[in-house]
């Protein structure tokens, strides 16, 4: 099953290495046995950037999720705001945070009146700026790993660069330091290596509320950023059904907001399965300890010289997290043991992992079907996915007919193992993924019918996966909770809870089979009716 090197680059912590494939170029492996719930991963951000939406309640150093009411707004620019005096010193200081010159270019920036990933495409570039021309090893650094980030740029990333170069050069004129030059070629590889390789930071639950209730108000649906639509799945649908379904919102689907982004050099390197053996948490809303002088969100060295003293007024954070509560979804959930600060991300495997297993997280949310994945591995990672998982579901589709028929994508998104009662959800998930593809291009037909072929292993690569056992993994990993869609790991090594690194919750062993033993019936209650309406039904598919 491994083709390719089987030693490679050990890094730190002793569990993982990377290694080379010829296929998928870097790939990360465990070095020993690794169980169910363990942390695999612990690491610091390269860079951390708050989406221009949520600017007010997001702490631009650390990204907590603070209450407008609560943080300090930053009187420079009116578009950052801090959880507490440590973090705001600590931007001001650090000049990749929001230092002065950062602070006067976000300002300008605004007024421009850019869509919000414009906006936040070249505040990522000024970021990127200020730490390639920071004089410290600490800024080379940071800025050799984003520059050792996959991703080579286009010619659309190229037309890209060449349009916001004047723009950034505005954003920069006022700034009180001559604009730094950057080539465009060097702008658009940073580009698209925050593309390929960012993470989205989910709003809080209490930022999700605020920020919908405020779009229904102005009833105002920007489109949705590439990275906002990997994470969130349903770009502007929960805008648009709002104001009629305010009681549902707690059942129905959300659209999940992003609150910024995150890049985790390390973490970066962990290459796409439909089917992920590991799960990411986020930790930046966790109740601070009582002793802790600082939370600011740098690395340890940073965090040491840039915030010692500089937190007699804790303010914010603690009280607007949370405090752990599920309800304020997984990122309010207590530092783990082990995890320095509330920026760093941790993966754990979600089962055990035999020494030399190629670690494996999903860039697209669990429950998406096979287009829709397909779909957005294409157009935003620009890879065609051809994980065991996608096999075995292309091979459901392979059955249907006639494949242009509506009816029978929804059936294929059916069968892609959501439980029964997200059907409807999922029906209007891959409407959504169908008018994006039919806005695309005018190789519209054709690129349907590309996707809707049988995917096959590359040679030398795992094959399909049995049907039952992706049914069965689905049903225990991803989160049951309504609308949730979470992936979930045991919370530490034999534990008997999953827990889900979206909103938090957890269930033992014994719901999971509950669960499963309801499903059951529910299936062949649908079989029976499925055979009794037409003989041959689908139902033995499954
Ligand atoms: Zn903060
Ligand atoms: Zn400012
Ligand atoms: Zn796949
Ligand atoms: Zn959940």
């Amino acid at each position: 099953m491994l083709a390719a090197s089987t030693s490679g680059k050990p890094l730190p912590g002793g569990t993982l290495e990377v290694r080379v494939h010829a296929r998928k170029g870097r790939t990360v492996h465990t070095t020993r046995l690794v169980k169910a719930g363990e942390i695999v991963l612990v690491e610091a951000p390269t860079l951390l950037l708050v989406s221009p939406d949520l600017s007010h309640t997001t702490c631009a150093t650390c990204l907590r999720a603070v209450d407008p009411t609560a943080s300090l707004a930053c009187a420079g620019c009116q578009r950052a705001c801090f959880c507490s005096a440590a973090c705001q010193q600590a931007a001001h200081a650090t000049p990749w945070l929001h230092s002065p010159p950062i602070c006067s270019a976000y300002a300008r920036l605004a007024a421009l009146g850019l869509p919000a990933d414009e906006h936040a495409q070249l505040r990522f570039l000024l970021h990127a700026l200020a730490l390639r021309h920071t004089q410290s090893p600490e800024a080379a650094a940071r800025y050799a790993a984003l520059m050792d980030l996959v991703g080579q740029p286009g010619e659309a990333d190229r037309a890209l660069a060449a349009r916001f170069a004047p723009l950034l050069a505005e954003a920069l004129s006022g700034a009180g330091v001559p604009p730094p030059a950057l080539e465009v070629e060097e702008m658009a590889t940073l580009l698209v290596k925050e593309q390929l390789n960012s993470y989205g930071v989910l709003a809080s639950p209490q930022q999700q509320q605020r920020q919908q209730q405020q779009a229904v108000a102005a009833a105002v649906a920007g489109p949705a950023s590439a990275a906002q639509k990997a994470e969130a799945g349903t770009s502007g649908k929960a805008a648009a059904d709002g104001d009629e379904q305010d009681e549902e919102d707690e059942e129905e689907e959300e659209e999940r907001m992003l609150r910024g982004s995150a890049i985790y050099s390390q973490a970066a390197l962990i290459n796409h399965e439909c089917l992920p053996n590991v799960a990411r948490y986020d930790y930046f809303d966790c109740p601070p300890p009582h002793d802790a002088p600082s939370w600011a969100g740098l690395a340890p060295t940073s965090a040491s010289t840039c915030t010692s003293g500089a937190a007699s007024a804790p303010t914010g954070g603690a009280s607007a997290g949370g405090g752990g509560a599920p309800g304020g979804g997984a990122s309010a959930l207590p530092l783990p043991a082990g995890v320095p600060g509330p920026t760093h991300v941790v993966f754990r495997a979600v089962h055990d992992l035999p020494p030399g297993t190629e670690l494996a997280q999903s860039y697209v949310p669990l429950h998406w079907g096979l287009l829709e994945r397909q779909l957005q591995c294409r157009e935003v990672y620009g890879f065609a996915c051809t994980c065991p998982r996608c096999q075995t579901e292309s091979q459901w589709s392979d059955e249907d007919e006639d494949s242009d028929d509506e009816d029978d994508v929804e059936e294929q998104e059916e069968a892609a193992g959501a439980g029964a009662e997200d059907m409807e959800e999922d029906g209007d998930g891959v409407a959504a993924a169908a008018a994006a593809g039919a806005s695309a291009a005018d190789g519209d037909e054709l690129e349907m019918e590309e996707l809707l072929r049988p995917i096959t292993a590359p040679p030398g690569e795992e094959g399909p996966l049995e049907s039952n056992y992706l049914h069965l993994f689905l049903l225990k990993y991803m989160c049951p909770r309504r609308g949730c869609h979470g992936t979930a790991a045991p919370p530490a090594p034999g534990s008997g809870l999953l827990e889900c690194n979206v909103c938090g919750g957890s269930r033992s062993e014994q719901e999971f089979l509950r669960e499963l033993e309801r499903t059951r019936r529910e299936e062949q209650r649908a079989a029976a009716a499925a055979a009794a309406a037409r003989a041959g039904g689908r139902a033995g598919r499954r």
